[in-house]
């Protein structure tokens, strides 16, 4: 964690997950643990701090991913790629799915 993301570019993230993990949809507000900008693809493996390539990630989906950029499908037990956060790019519209059930 040498490299910081830019303060402007962490908000931008922030503001567009909704403050929720985009990996496990967890809320930052009942988050123990602060909430960090999280590079889809590794910045190892050549991934760039963009928007594009920026997820915004509770303390354990970054911990937990690491510099992986694969991951075994628990039903089909065959490693797939791990770039595409579950809730990437999420609309406003959908968005307003998720409060439509509380
Ligand atoms: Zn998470």
């Amino acid at each position: 964690m040498s490299e910081r993301t830019p303060e402007p570019m962490r908000r931008i993230v922030a503001a567009r997950a909704r403050s929720y993990c985009e990996y496990c949809r967890c809320w930052e507000q009942f988050a123990t643990e602060s909430f960090t900008v999280e590079h889809i693809k590794p910045r190892q493996a050549g991934g760039e701090t963009v928007l594009e390539n920026l997820a915004w990630s509770c303390f354990g989906c970054n911990g937990h991913k690491h510099t992986k950029t694969q991951a075994r499908d628990p039903e089909t037990g065959r490693n797939i790629p791990n770039s595409t956060p579950l809730f990437k790019g999420v609309s406003s519209t959908k968005s307003t799915y998720l409060y439509s059930h509380s």
